[in-house]
């Protein structure tokens, strides 16, 4: 990427304008995709979301895709929101002591992963254990699928999934596991592949979150892969797609955690599967 060519303006006549200047300073990138995320950067957005923040219902619903999210990500990656204030923030908005336990420890996540990237560096590119699939690294595709980068799969939730990661450059959480685990597990692919993808367009897109859920789901990082069924996806979808879906009720996740395990994965002896977050 070429760097820009002077000192960066940081007053603009509006959102428009700001645009422009960007497609202008950064050519090569807006020749390779000129989307712009509805998504709005800045602290007036952050205090926003500060203060939409609820941890009880949090709690509750935080692994559906229309749960109660901070949303937050973006503006904790590029520091318009410190770690130690949007805990502060929590702790004020639960009021209660133990009621924000969950948004806590999800945060406690990210704190983690930036330890061990701090730790570790470029190592987060490598896998951090052994494989927990019984395949080894070489037997995993190199490319990103066509089907998958373009979201024409035929699976619904997969290519909403896809749109959403380069249109909106924000996924839910559950919504990064199951695309993760279907490019990983489902299309054999390796994980650093899709990392590289999910970089290229999540605003919140960081290696140390990012490269270490992403081994997490290959089942490099901990011993379990990450495998979802179904069944699980639609309830956490409340259904968003597998009602519309062409291949609803032959998909590939149809079956149990233990029909996807004999599926996908090379039998090992006490190789446990079925990760669930
Ligand atoms: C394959 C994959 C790739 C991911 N890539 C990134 C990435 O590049 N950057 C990134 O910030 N997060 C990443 N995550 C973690 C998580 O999905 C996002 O942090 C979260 O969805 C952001 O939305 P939110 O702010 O609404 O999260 P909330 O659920 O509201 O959580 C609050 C904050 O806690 C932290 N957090 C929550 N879940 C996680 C988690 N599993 N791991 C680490 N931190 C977490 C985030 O900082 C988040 O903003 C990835 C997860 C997966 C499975």
């Amino acid at each position: 990427m070429t760097a820009p060519s002077e000192e960066f303006r940081c007053e603009f006549a509006d959102r428009e304008d700001l645009i422009a200047y960007l497609k202008a300073q950064f050519p090569e990138a807006a020749a390779r995709d000129d989307r712009v995320s509805p998504i709005r950067g800045g602290r007036r957005a952050a205090d926003a979301a500060m203060k939409r923040l609820d941890p009880v219902d949090y709690a509750a619903s935080r692994n559906y895709l229309s749960g109660t999210v901070t949303r937050l990500s973006p503006y904790l990656r590029y520091g318009v929101v410190g770690m130690a204030e949007l805990r502060d923030a929590i702790l004020h908005r639960a009021g209660r002591k133990g009621v924000a336990t969950k948004l806590l420890n999800e945060l406690g996540w990210r704190d983690y992963f930036q330890r061990r990237y701090a730790q570790i560096g470029n190592g987060v590119w490598q896998d951090q254990g052994r494989l927990g699939t019984g395949y080894a690294p070489d037997e995993y595709g190199e490319e990103l699928p066509e089907d998958i980068a373009t979201g024409t799969t035929g699976l619904a939730c997969i290519d909403a999934f896809s749109v959403q990661l380069r249109t909106i450059g924000y996924l839910h959480n559950h919504a990064r596991l199951w695309l993760a685990a279907y490019l990983v597990h489902w299309r054999r692919v390796r994980w650093q592949t899709g990392a590289r993808w999910f970089l290229g367009h999540l605003l919140d897109g960081d290696p140390a979150s990012n490269n270490l859920n992403w081994q997490w789901v290959a089942g490099a990082l901990g011993h379990r892969p990450y495998v979802f069924t179904r069944e699980n996806l639609e309830q956490y979808i409340e259904g968003a797609y597998c009602a519309g879906c062409p291949l609803y009720g032959r998909c590939p996740f149809e079956g149990s955690h233990a029909d996807h395990a004999a599926r996908l994965f090379r039998p090992e002896p006490g190789l446990p599967t079925g990760g669930a977050r």
